[in-house]
Parts: C-alpha cells; sequence; structure tokens
C-alpha cells in the first residue's frame, strides 16, 4: 500500500490524501485554497485528475471548501462519495450562489451543481468498496454538518483519517464510543492538527457558546448575527437561544429551507433539530422566514413589523445589501446587539484569509465576538489517539505545526510527510 498527501501536510486547508493498493486508488478531500492563500497549481494527479479513473473513487470528508471545493477538476467520470445530508446542504448554497451577478463566477458555480449531482450519497458505518479497498464513514462533530472520518482498509492494513473534527461540539459526546466500537486494529492515523498548540480550555463549548448567545438575547430585544449559513448547528443553536429567551426567530428563504431540510431528516433522533415551524409554540419563541421579491433588501411589513417590535427577535444575516438596510435600521436603537459569530480571522487584516468585503460589513456595527472552533484541542486529540492507538504511527495534516504532534504525543510514532511524498506501508503482523 503506498499513502501521498499530495497537499496540506504543513498547512491549515483541505488536504488530498491519496491511499493506493494494487492499482485501486482511494482519494480523500479535494481541496480549494483558503480564501486569500497563495495558490500553486495542482500538478496532475494519476487517478484523480488524470489518467485512468476506472479503479479510483473521491471521499468527501464534508462540505467545506477547503475540501470539496476542486471537485470540478476531477475527472468528469471519477466516482464522488459524500454524506447525503451534506451533499443536499452544499448543492443548495452553490445553487444560491450561481445566481450572481459576475458571470464567470455563477458560471463556475452552476458547473459545481453539475458535478454535486453526480455524487453517490452515502451514511455512516456503510461499506463503500474501491477494488480492494474498503471505505466505512463514522459521523462526527465539526461546525459543518454531517462530517466524517473514514477508515481505509486493504491488504490487512487500517488506516483512520480523521477529516475535520472537534470534541466540544453538541454531537461530539458519540466521537469516543464511536471510535472504540469501530476504529479497532488501525495501524495509523491521519490526524488534522488545525488546533494542536490550543487546549481543549481555550475551546468554548456550543453549549456554553449558546447560554451566551441567549444571555444577550434576554438583555437585548433585536439581535443579527452574522454567521455562515452552512454551520447548520450554529442555525439551530441560536433557534434555541431565541426561544429559550422569549424571542423570535426570523430568517431568509433560504436558510429557512435548509432549517427545514436537516430538520426533517434529523428531528426523529434529537429535539435539537426539531423546529416549530407551523407556529404552534408561545407567541414570544415563533418562527418566521422572510419571502424575497426579487432582489429587493429584506424588510418587516406590517403585522410581523409590529410583533418582532413586541417580542423582539434574533435574525442571522449575511454579509450583503440583503440583509444590509434592516440591520442599518435596527442598529439605531440602544436594544439592537450584531453579534460576529465566524472565525475572526476573516477579519484580520494580517492574515492572508482577510475578508475586506466582510469586515466592510461588520465592523461599522461594533460587533460582538461570539464564536467557537470547528477543531479539536490537544486534549482531544490525545484522547482519540489513546482510544485508538494507532500500531504503527500518526500522520499530522491540515496544521501549521506538524511537529508540535511529536512534542505532545512522545508515545507515539509521529510521521512527518512532505506534500507528495511517497510513503510505503507495510503490515504488522498481528496477534490471535
Ligand atoms: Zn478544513
Ligand atoms: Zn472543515
Amino acid at each position: 500500500m503506498k499513502l501521498t498527501i499530495h497537499r496540506r501536510t504543513h498547512q491549515i486547508g483541505g488536504c488530498v490524501t491519496e491511499i493506493e493498493s494494487n492499482g485501486f486508488r482511494v482519494f480523500i478531500d479535494f481541496d480549494e485554497e483558503l480564501p486569500g492563500a497563495l495558490t500553486n497549481d495542482l500538478n496532475p494527479i494519476t487517478g484523480l485528475t488524470s489518467g485512468d479513473v476506472a479503479r479510483s473513487a473521491l471521499f468527501i470528508t464534508h462540505y467545506h471548501g477547503d475540501h470539496i471545493g476542486k471537485i470540478c477538476d476531477a475527472n468528469p467520470e471519477l466516482p464522488i462519495y459524500a454524506g447525503e445530508t451534506a451533499t443536499e446542504i452544499f448543492k443548495t448554497l452553490e445553487n444560491r450562489l450561481s445566481y450572481i451577478p459576475d458571470p464567470i463566477e455563477s458560471a463556475k458555480r452552476k458547473q459545481i451543481v453539475e458535478r454535486i449531482k453526480t455524487i453517490r450519497p452515502f451514511h455512516a458505518l456503510q461499506e463503500i468498496k474501491v477494488g480492494e479497498i474498503c471505505v466505512t464513514p463514522l459521523l462526527v462533530d465539526h461546525s459543518a454538518f454531517d462530517a466524517y472520518m473514514f477508515i481505509v482498509e486493504a491488504e490487512n492494513i487500517r488506516i483512520l483519517h480523521t477529516g475535520d473534527f472537534r470534541g466540544h461540539g453538541f454531537r461530539s459526546k458519540g466521537l469516543l464510543p464511536t471510535l472504540r466500537k469501530y476504529a479497532t486494529d488501525i495501524d495509523f492515523i491521519i490526524s488534522e492538527g488545525t488546533n494542536i498548540s490550543k487546549p481543549d480550555a481555550a475551546l468554548k463549548s456550543e453549549h456554553l457558546l449558546q447560554k451566551d448567545f441567549e444571555g444577550y438575547f434576554r438583555k437585548y430585544k433585536y439581535n443579527f448575527v452574522l454567521v455562515s449559513s452552512t454551520n447548520i448547528d450554529r442555525l439551530f443553536s441560536l433557534y434555541h437561544a431565541a426561544k429559550f429567551a422569549q424571542r423570535c426567530f426570523v430568517c431568509d428563504g433560504y436558510q429557512a429551507g435548509i432549517l427545514r431540510y436537516v430538520s426533517s431528516r434529523h428531528k426523529q433522533f434529537t429535539p435539537f433539530y426539531d423546529i416549530d415551524f407551523d407556529q404552534k409554540s408561545n407567541p414570544a419563541g415563533r418562527f418566521f422566514d422572510l419571502k424575497r421579491r426579487g432582489k429587493e433588501p429584506l424588510t418587516f411589513d406590517g403585522r410581523l413589523k409590529s410583533y418582532l417590535d413586541r417580542y423582539g427577535f434574533c435574525m442571522p444575516i449575511r454579509s450583503t445589501d440583503l440583509f444590509k438596510s434592516i440591520t442599518d435600521e435596527y442598529h439605531k436603537s440602544d436594544e439592537s446587539k450584531v453579534y460576529y459569530s465566524m472565525w475572526n480571522g476573516y477579519l484580520d487584516n494580517t492574515k492572508t484569509a482577510f475578508n475586506k468585503s466582510l469586515y466592510d460589513f461588520i465592523m461599522p456595527y461594533n460587533p460582538v465576538y461570539l464564536h467557537t472552533s470547528g477543531h479539536t484541542g490537544a486534549e482531544k486529540l490525545a484522547a482519540v489517539f489513546d482510544t485508538v492507538k494507532p500500531k504503527q504511527g500518526i500522520i499530522p495534516i491540515h496544521t501549521e505545526h506538524p511537529e508540535a504532534f511529536k512534542k505532545k504525543f512522545p508515545d507515539y510514532c509521529v510521521i512527518l510527510l512532505k506534500d507528495k511524498e511517497v510513503f510505503e506501508v507495510k503490515g504488522v503482523m498481528r496477534l490471535g
């Protein structure tokens, strides 16, 4: 078996991992550069972008752009696998972006939507065979919904690829029990290390973050939260925080569509995903979605406005003209607050990911920063390693500090690979 990390052994961002066994190839994730990152064109990769793809497949851990963004560069015949709900959310996002005025960007998004339609959806624990390689997805908690780790097995060698994950989300409780049950006999862990230098205590749990929002929503009547529309758990959390604080929840049709879709498929597993769309709950905690009128900015009209003005509300917003006038209108009131609930690196002009239009939109509102990372800290990473106990080693990816793995996990063999380096993987004798 041969293992190649084509990119991101020393950077945060999506990787292209390749596991090859007797001519069969499994690729995990196909990235787009993080916004603002320096780009160098990806060389052709046999079985992914060039050559024969009949014995290859691409598996997507989750729908963040740095993991799925380049799927249109993959050979059109290449089978792509991704989580079912994740695929639907990604398609909805790209479909919306395909209506933007920039014709080049719009055409690119339309092409992505067409490729998404070819994705073969999987569910957790479904074993998928690519020739003699077997891939098993394990559901994990991340700031993207329906995200997965993968167990890849061939030639009696078992590899766990973590994708992006965390231990402080709403669904993180299942992480170690899932690994204990299914990630057995693992030889290598290919592990993300975004927050390798951060203690877990520095990462606020989503649960506590919800409490913080609830406290603010009790204090302020009109609440606007700039949040990613694909950070699904955060959106549901905002709904619950608003409801507990006796405020309404109001969003646009796009976000409402995503919430309805996720709710219909997941509320049977937990009430967290159950939203009272029929508005039978108490008058103060009602859900509203705003119908768009062409390109007109969103407004509250007539009875809806007097209702929302009476009870107060939480509204997720995006940094576009659609939301600007309504945010401006309420921002004049002392009872209004604007929150920034995304990575603060986008607002830091010393970082390559700095997003000027986002900065220009949000900063005049003097926003409250309420956010927590989608990535695990070092302690949960250690708990994962100690649970799985990889027999042969740990290979860091998706990190700016791969060498920190050696310092933090001295009991394990940490293998620092270079981008594109081909690593020969050999099995070990198994007892019993
Ligand atoms: Zn990532
Ligand atoms: Zn991610």
